[in-house]
């Protein structure tokens, strides 16, 4: 049996970074920690930020002008994420959630599968993909 990882979620996160930048995988290998990404919604085109943090997981609305966001003055959560169901995973996200999975870090595996997952938008109200919408944005 494996040696269990010895590192915390965070920690075990960005070792899954790193193997991603050393297979040249793109968006991935800077996007897999915990913490907030900015989208567009496909539907409507708004500024949307999902936040998969520690406290809080969901939609809010984003201010598209603002440089720089003060610490506190973020929107409120307005939709959820949903996680997609591990056996539903996209590549590279199924391989990932396996490996989190095998290395005892189930909170690792699921953050992967709500950063994996869907969500609303608060403006419209239509359903889009999690990491379809950051990889947009990134590219
Ligand atoms: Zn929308």
């Amino acid at each position: 049996m494996a040696r269990p990882f010895e590192g915390d979620e965070d920690d075990f996160l960005y070792w899954l970074e790193h193997l991603l930048a050393f297979e040249g995988v793109p968006i991935w290998r800077r996007n897999l920690r915990r913490g907030e990404y900015p989208v567009v919604c496909p539907s409507c085109a708004g500024s949307l930020e999902i936040d998969l943090s520690y406290r809080l997981q969901g939609t809010r609305l984003r201010d598209p002008n603002a440089r720089f966001r003060v610490v506190g003055r973020e929107g409120p959560i307005l939709t959820g994420v949903r996680p997609a169901a591990p056996a539903n995973l996209p590549p590279p996200a199924s391989r990932l959630h396996g490996l989190a999975v095998r290395a005892g870090q189930s909170a690792a595996a699921d953050h992967l599968t709500h950063l994996f997952g869907r969500t609303t938008c608060p403006d419209c109200a239509s359903e889009f993909s999690v990491p379809d919408q950051i990889a947009v944005f990134q590219a």
